[in-house]
């Protein structure tokens, strides 16, 4: 017979199993992701489409095929922020054998910038951090204007709304092919996005967006002569994001609340 004593004690461990269970799967394994991964990207060479690296600094999905990361994701907070100097960029040796792996040089004298996903100022605080910002995998082909212009403005920005104590959950990529680089390894994309997700407490994670939560999305011209113009006039839904890259963005969010923010534009 089960005494009232050991049936407790199995049934709590059966619930801190299935605590552990769920907290897997709505958190998988990093705060980098923890609105979601929005390619269902998997660390597994099978899809090299589409392949998950995680890192304490960020989580992204590469792409073998284009050379660059189809998106990376990573929180802000103010805790991130350091003041470490910049670091040369290094090609990534942790990507699965035989694949390319991007060098600095392959963009030299393309006209592209060697453009930042996770931005070298929002991981500054330790060497370990600066280093993984610049593994060529969080970098792509980008056109100087957008890069030093809206998009620089736009990352800025984000660092000012952390200094007031929010705290960021930010997820940027691109889409389209315009040309290529290093023999028809590295894509130069047609587009840049990100979507900024804006959390009033720290550490709330997917509890802390409510249907009032602020959500930045833009989408920019990977292009030249748009140095001048301000970040907000790129301005969409994440809807539109959506639609132009086929993911489902902030797929961890309940459903309804989803729905809500995506089909709105920021108009703070
Ligand atoms: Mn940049
Ligand atoms: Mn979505």
């Amino acid at each position: 017979m089960l005494s009232a004593k050991h049936f407790s004690m199995l049934l709590f461990a059966g619930l801190l199993l299935s605590a552990c269970r769920s907290a897997k799967v709505s958190s998988p394994g990093s705060v980098h992701v923890v609105l979601g991964n929005p390619s269902n990207a998997e660390a597994s060479t099978a899809q090299p489409e589409n392949y998950l690296i995680e890192r304490p600094q960020y989580a992204l999905s590469y792409n073998r095929d284009r050379g660059i990361p189809n998106w990376v994701s990573w929180q802000l907070n103010a805790s991130w922020l350091g003041a470490l100097p910049r670091l040369p960029f290094s090609t990534d040796d942790s990507l699965p054998d035989g694949w390319y792996r991007a060098k600095a040089d392959d963009y030299t004298g393309s006209g592209y910038d060697r453009g930042h996903m996770t931005p070298a100022a929002d991981r500054n605080r330790t060497p370990e951090d600066s280093q993984a910002v610049f593994l060529m995998s969080n970098i792509f082909p980008q056109a100087p204007d957008n890069n030093q212009g809206p998009w620089e403005k736009l990352e800025s920005y984000c660092r000012k709304l952390v200094l007031q104590g929010k705290e960021l959950e930010i997820i940027a990529g691109s889409y389209g092919t315009q040309t290529t680089l290093a023999d028809g390894k590295i894509v130069a994309p047609t587009h840049t996005w990100k979507v900024v997700v804006v959390l009033d407490r720290l550490g709330a994670g997917v509890d802390g967006v409510s249907n009032a939560t602020r959500v930045i999305a833009v989408d920019l011209p990977n292009l030249n002569g748009i140095k001048r113009k301000r970040w907000q006039k790129f301005r969409v839904s994440v809807d539109q994001i959506e639609a132009a890259t086929g993911y489902d963005l902030l797929s961890n969010v309940p459903e309804a609340i989803q729905k809500k923010l995506e089909s709105k534009v920021d108009s703070q």
